[in-house]
């Protein structure tokens, strides 16, 4: 059976041109770099041309590059930093709908920690409420970490705006840029980001390596402490390998942002209103412009996500759903609530993310596989009546 494969803000495929990047590595060329011999250097020098090219996805200068082993590590790493230079400071400030990265460790120190946190809400669309975050940026605030482009629906905040504003009243600023990157422009250098997480997995590297910018100036404290690789800010022999490759998705990946913008956003927007033509009932979840060009994220009236998902699964179709499934209840996620997207259609909705491995074949099998399935569902539904909710 042909995969359909739009599930790629959980992860993507590894790209050929990465996986040939890195054999060598894997094989022959297994020295340390740290190590003062001719072998172990030349994997020294392949780590500084990967360096290199992810500095150059984000403008960033290659010192401000430190590689960690996944995304959430980036953001706990840029959290624990900040908290450590303004120990004095107890207040700190997030979205309400950040990935669990941030979220649950923000969580955590609310109730470990006596932080005091501010979860700022978002409207209907996902747009953050720019009024109270800026109002809450206080003396006492030690950072303010946002999401650029929330992982479910795709909705990005202004983060070169917020970034200028937290500048100006002097406070720290991370932002987790695991979606983002690869997907839209970014520039470290304009924007004045204090700290920005990636991850490797989200853009056709292999999964289980991250980065962390740091600009420079900041004094930064290592989470992991040990020896002296990433110039003591993470401690840990370097997962070569997948440096190597991520250093290589970097590059191609600044190769296909206009790709990503041209054909995939395309793809995406012809997804959307072959749905929204064939199936009634459905809508859309997050603003239609500040979003991402490879996510949509879709309600279906009176039916339930995972059964649309499964169905969708047996012919091939990989997606995933807005609900988590918690101690045996199914809830629309934590986005969806704080969007308050009606209960009708937050049960049912599925986002699907694009690659520009997508076609437009894919995209025709989605839709004509999906409207028998939401008929199927709304058939035996009880929330379905006569073409309508009730
Ligand atoms: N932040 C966001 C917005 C994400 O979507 C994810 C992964 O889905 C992460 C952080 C965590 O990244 P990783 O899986 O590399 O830890």
């Amino acid at each position: 059976m042909k995969i359909v494969y739009t599930d790629n803000n959980a992860t993507t495929k590894v790209a050929d041109e990465v996986i040939e990047e890195m054999l060598p590595y894997f094989g022959e060329l297994y020295g340390n770099p740290s190590s003062m011999h001719t072998f172990g250097d030349k994997v020294d020098k392949k780590l500084k041309q990967a360096r290199q090219r992810v500095a150059d996805l984000i403008n960033a200068d290659p010192d401000e590059i430190v590689f960690t082993s996944c995304g959430t590590e980036s953001d706990n790493s840029a959290i624990f930093s900040a908290i450590n230079a303004f120990p004095e400071k107890k207040h700190i400030i997030t979205s309400k709908v950040e990935h669990p990265a941030i979220n649950k460790l923000y969580q955590h120190l609310q109730e470990t920690k006596g932080y005091e946190v501010t979860f700022v809400p978002v409207d209907e669309k996902g747009l953050l409420d720019l009024d109270l975050l800026y109002d809450s940026m206080t003396d006492n605030t030690a950072i303010v970490s946002l999401m650029w482009a929330n992982n479910e629906t795709g909705v990005m905040f202004p983060i070169e705006d917020i970034a200028k504003k937290a500048g100006e009243k002097g406070i720290l600023f991370h932002t987790d840029a695991v979606q983002a990157a690869g997907k839209i422009s970014i520039d470290v250098k304009k924007c004045g980001v204090t700290m920005l997480s990636l991850s490797g997995h989200k853009i056709h590297a292999p999964k289980g390596v991250g980065v962390l910018y740091i600009k420079k100036g900041f004094k930064f404290s290592p989470y992991l402490i040990g020896g002296h690789q990433e110039k003591g800010r993470r401690g840990g022999t370097e997962n070569t390998v997948s440096i190597i490759g991520l250093g290589k998705a970097c590059e191609l990946a600044r190769e296909n942002l206009s790709v990503m913008n041209t054909k995939v956003r395309e793809l995406r927007d012809y997804l959307q209103k072959g749905i929204l033509e064939a199936i009634p009932g459905s809508s859309v979840n997050g603003d239609l412009e500040q979003r991402l060009p490879n996510t949509l994220s879709i309600g279906f009236d009176a039916v339930e996500g995972e059964s649309i998902l499964l169905m969708l699964d047996r012919d091939g179709i990989c997606a995933s759903s807005g609900s988590a499934c918690t101690s045996g209840s199914l809830e629309p996620s934590h986005v969806l609530m704080a969007m308050k997207v009606p209960f009708k259609s937050a049960h049912g909705s599925i986002r699907f993310s694009l690659s520009h491995y997508n076609t437009k074949e894919e995209m025709d099998i989605i839709i004509t596989t999906l409207v028998p399935v939401i008929q199927t569902l709304r058939d035996m539904s009880p929330f379905w009546k006569d073409g309508k909710v009730i």
